[in-house]
């Protein structure tokens, strides 16, 4: 199925109005985005067809502009990028004399593609009407709701994880880490289908799966199926909350731990669990990598919300030793109850990753796809309205590669690197984080999977 058809466009732009429309805190650059995205298409539109190419009138940041000391904007210009075999060939100045065949980027400012680091691309509602998630109480109250849910959910699983995949491309991303459900009701059959949903695009996403114990690695005894998933090709080995959901802390992240060694696999935990029973969990994770440095580098947290319960010494030495054993950290920068040390974490070198999580499933009906509105949210939780922090909360949804570093100099795109990057209706990266803006295209590889251009 080619997502990138102007049916589908179609249809992910007025889902995204739909999901805007039901309303959040700050879904009104969503809003904005869907509603320009559309506007933006132009009336000669084309997607780029050919291998090596030329992108025409790309705005390329340069430098800050600095009064004084202060950074007070970004300088830019036009640049004609050509494209080869997936890679950037070689950037131009614009205008440059060439006989390949050309689009117009129409001065749109070239940004890294965003790449959503949380997802659940096996189950979701998106894609069928508005379906607003159940009330609630406990994550085990969620896990009852969905044994009644997953025998609908799981035998479309495989053509909503497509849909999916073409909404994050119309958002600017075309890389993601999405979890999978193994559980007594999905058995390995969301995982099947989560797999064939990727190799249909090969071509134009990159997706690692996260076998994921979602109704508890213990509680509902899948360790043998988990091993299974591993088998099959399952990237990561997942966990869940090993007090709250499996009663048994150490013996639930033991077994998590020995699929991990067994298999050779890194490890992405869902842990929501606070203070006292999260905290307990992450000193135990690290004493582990600390007494197994085969696992060293291979841990990822999600969510890590215990983190946001530290304060001072305790939580500047908790961050330390995440460095030290090089674990990672994803979020999906969550609004409300927990404000997470997520900058302190950055300024220390633990990898700080983005992602939505849900979009318009039975847990959340907030998601939007867009890892720009991450950024956004980023930068307003963490008081970051300047141009220099603004472009600096855009490293959170794209791993940290940015057009210029903090000294202010140029260090993507450069020849060679992978064509991977979205055209976004901006003037530079401050203002796409600032205001959501609209991604105008995407590519990954080279390859053009959103959007549509002028053809020169
Ligand atoms: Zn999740």
């Amino acid at each position: 199925m080619s997502i990138s058809s102007s049916g589908n466009r179609r249809e992910f732009l007025s889902a995204g109005m739909k999901l805007a429309a039901a309303g959040t805190l700050l879904s009104a650059g969503f809003s904005r985005s869907a509603n320009a995205a559309e506007a933006c298409a132009p009336s000669h539109a084309a997607q780029v067809d050919a291998t090596h190419y030329l992108l025409r009138n790309v705005r390329l940041e340069e430098a800050f502009i600095r009064k004084a000391d202060v950074i007070t904007g970004t300088r830019t210009g036009l640049y004609d990028i050509e494209v080869n075999a997936g890679d950037i060939a070689a950037i131009h100045s614009a205008g440059i004399s060439s006989n390949l065949p050309a689009w117009d980027a129409a001065g749109h400012i070239l940004l890294p593609a965003t790449r959503d680091m949380h997802i659940h691309l096996d189950k979701t509602f998106y894609g069928e009407g508005w379906r607003a998630p159940l009330p609630r109480h406990s994550v085990i109250d969620m896990i009852h709701q969905e044994e009644q849910i997953l025998p609908e959910l799981v035998p479309m699983s495989e053509i909503r994880a497509e849909k999916l995949i073409g909404l994050l491309q119309s958002k600017g991303s075309t890389t993601a880490r999405s979890h999978c459900n193994i559980d007594p009701i999905s058995k390995l059959q969301g995982l099947e289908h989560l797999q064939q949903a990727i190799e249909h695009h090969r071509a134009d996403f990159s997706a690692e799966i996260v076998a994921f114990p979602q109704h508890g690695l213990l509680r509902s005894h899948v360790e043998g199926m988990m091993r299974e998933a591993m088998k099959m090709g399952a990237n990561y080995v997942g966990g869940l909350d090993p007090t709250n959901v499996d009663g048994a802390m150490e013996k639930s992240l033991d077994a998590m731990f020995s699929i991990a060694l067994d298999f050779a696999k890194p490890i992405d935990i869902h842990l929501h669990e606070t203070e006292p029973h999260g905290v307990a969990a992450i000193r135990y994770m690290l004493k582990t990598v600390r007494d197994n440095p085969q696992l060293k580098g291979k841990v990822t947290i999600s969510h890590a919300f215990a983190l946001g319960t530290l304060q001072g010494k305790e939580l500047d030495a908790m961050i330390e030793q995440l460095k030290e054993q090089q674990f990672s950290i994803a979020t999906t920068v969550p609004i409300g109850r927990v404000i997470m040390p997520l900058p302190q974490l950055r300024a220390a070198g633990v990898p700080v990753w983005s992602g939505t999580d849900t979009i318009a499933d039975h847990w959340q009906p907030f998601g939007s796809g867009s890892m720009l509105e991450k950024a956004n949210v980023y930068a307003q939780l963490y008081r970051g309205p300047d141009e220099f922090s603004l472009s600096r909360a855009l490293g959170i949804a794209t791993n940290e590669v940015l057009p210029l570093n903090p000294q202010g100099e140029q260090q993507w795109p450069k020849a060679q690197d992978k064509a991977t990057m979205m055209l976004v209706n901006a003037s530079c990266s401050a203002e796409a984080v600032a205001h959501v803006a609209p991604v105008v295209a995407t590519f990954h590889n080279g390859k053009q999977v959103f959007g549509s251009l002028s053809k020169l």
